[in-house]
């Protein structure tokens, strides 16, 4: 059952006219995709995409990629799409490795991270998507003057990120524990985990990182 869903969900990315089936082939001409020169800021782990699609409908002199590596979640994001009219965003099905074959050296100029899964055993932290192998990725892709942003409820996973964002060589800008609290609320947009978590009364911490 699961799958054939999942067979299912892949066939329907595969002809989505919302997804870049071949991203290596447009590695360092991401501007001629977009058809346009502005600023590309990416969200790794987009899940179901309400963040960046807000991004994309608030900012019409930006362009934007989400991406996800799951087809059976990014099906739900691409439900969604389809009842928007948005031309400044695409979507790919990758795993955050591959994006040195997708994006040039300083092709991006900003990377969301947003309520990445926290891989709480040591023995998996390489796969915490702010764990220095990562790190070393978005290196490689963004801009000289290119920020990352981080957002999530684990306090653990955050705590571990400071810690790994700074060792890999990155300046923390900013950071709060508990951002509906801190000066950095402001102009926030929710994530669907975050909309989820806040309702619960979670604390959201939030970093911002400079190289
Ligand atoms: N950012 C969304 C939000 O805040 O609502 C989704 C958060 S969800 C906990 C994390 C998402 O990141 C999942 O959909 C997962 O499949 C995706 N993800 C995790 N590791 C990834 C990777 N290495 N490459 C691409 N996507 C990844």
């Amino acid at each position: 059952m699961r799958l054939r869903h999942i067979r299912d969900a892949e066939e329907k990315i595969a002809s989505s006219p919302y997804v870049v089936q071949e991203p290596q082939k447009e590695k360092g001409s991401w501007a001629e995709r977009f058809g346009k020169k502005d600023p590309i800021e990416i969200e790794v782990g987009m899940g179901k995409g309400r963040f960046i699609m807000e991004l994309a409908e608030s900012h019409p002199d930006k362009n934007y990629i989400g991406i996800e590596r799951y087809s059976s979640v990014l099906l739900r994001a691409l439900e969604k799409r389809g009842q928007t009219e948005l031309t400044n965003i695409w979507f790919l099905c990758v795993d955050a490795g591959e994006l040195t074959d997708i994006f040039e050296k300083g092709e991006v100029s900003k990377i969301y991270l947003n309520f990445s899964d926290p891989w709480p055993k040591d023995r998996h932290a390489k796969r915490r998507l702010t764990s220095p192998r990562f790190m070393a990725v978005y290196d490689q892709i963004l801009a000289a003057d290119g920020s990352l942003e981080f957002k999530t409820d684990n306090e653990a996973l955050f705590r571990y990120s400071l810690e790994s964002i700074a060792a890999c060589g990155w300046k923390i800008c900013s950071h709060t524990f508990d951002l509906y609290h801190s000066d950095m609320a402001k102009g926030n947009v929710m994530t669907e985990y975050e909309a989820k978590f806040a309702a619960e009364g979670k604390k959201i911490c939030r970093l911002t990182a400079l190289r």
